[in-house]
């Protein structure tokens, strides 16, 4: 038994509606999946009772967009309550602030003779924490670009024409955001991050555990995570960070947490008061 712990569905950047990520994670043989949309939790009632409806274990999670020390890093939380009412309040800020994004980011394509309405991009994205891969779907449509990758090229990509700064929190404000709402806080994909110095500061502020395992790591990586891991007393999660069909073949199920991992996971959220 395996579980994935780090997917997308619509109500962020991903392609899956939550029921068909339940139903495509039961025919690759999952037993355990969390839903950890960027910086929303709109998805998880229907993922729940979609994973029932499969017999399989669902874990409500979240991917908060954090920074520490200037670097951006994303924090995942596990088995938060989706009711919290201050993470209510946060999570409408991110959203709030995505869509003012969504429109300067229109302002800036439109003043460099793109045309596009950030309403198309809303539309075309149809969920609170709409981003750059949205932006990019709409180019695509538009056929201002032939493919997702020309449109990051050109405009969206970190010092392109288009490109405008997301609104973040601090790592220590994640931290003890997701602790308020019940859950456990795990850095994501630390392999990416590139700075493994932070880790000591992450884990004074409460940090639970460590993305050991993801796409995007290399083996080497994910030992040299396990270790630091043991090493910082950390619990040890894993996913795929799949977002559906949009970048190519599913990546649902091509990391596969073992199940004693899992069960180490849900134990934590249980002693830390987490309704499991
Ligand atoms: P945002 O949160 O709005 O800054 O968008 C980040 C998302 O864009 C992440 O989920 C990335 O996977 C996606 N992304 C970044 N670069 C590319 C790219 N070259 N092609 C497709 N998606 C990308
Ligand atoms: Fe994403
Ligand atoms: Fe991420
Ligand atoms: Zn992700």
């Amino acid at each position: 038994m395996f579980a994935d712990l780090h997917l997308h569905t619509h109500f962020s950047d991903g392609t899956y509606s939550p029921e068909e990520l339940a139903a495509e994670a039961r025919r690759r043989g999952i037993s355990a999946l969390a839903l950890t949309d960027h910086d929303s939790m709109e998805g998880c009632a229907r993922a729940a009772a979609a994973c029932a409806r499969h017999g399989m274990e669902f874990v409500p999670g979240i991917e908060l967009t954090a920074e520490h020390a200037g670097a951006e890093m994303h924090i995942l939380g596990y088995f938060l309550d989706p009711a919290h009412p201050r993470l209510g309040r946060e999570l409408a800020r991110f959203q709030q602030t995505r869509q003012e994004r969504i429109r300067e980011m229109v302002a800036r394509l439109n003043q460099r003779g793109v045309a596009l309405r950030a309403e198309a991009v809303f539309a075309l994205a149809n969920c609170r924490s709409p981003g750059r891969p949205h932006v990019a779907r709409a180019l695509v449509q538009k056929g201002v670009c032939r493919s997702l990758d020309e449109a990051f090229e050109r405009f969206l990509k970190k010092h392109r024409p288009a490109w405008v700064p997301k609104y973040k929190i601090s790592a220590r404000h994640a931290i003890e955001l997701i602790h308020d709402a019940g859950g456990l806080a795990v850095l994501a994909h630390p392999g990416l991050n590139r700075n493994d110095d932070v880790l000591p500061d992450l884990v004074g502020a409460g940090l639970d555990g460590l993305e050991c395992w993801h796409s995007k790591h290399t083996e080497a990586q994910a030992a040299h995570y396990l270790d630091l891991a043991r090493r910082h007393r950390l619990l040890v999660t894993g996913g795929s960070d799949c977002h559906g069909t949009s970048k190519g073949p599913p990546l649902l199920g091509s990391v596969r947490l073992g199940w004693d991992y899992f069960l180490q996971l849900k134990a934590a959220a249980q002693r830390s008061g987490a309704a499991v």
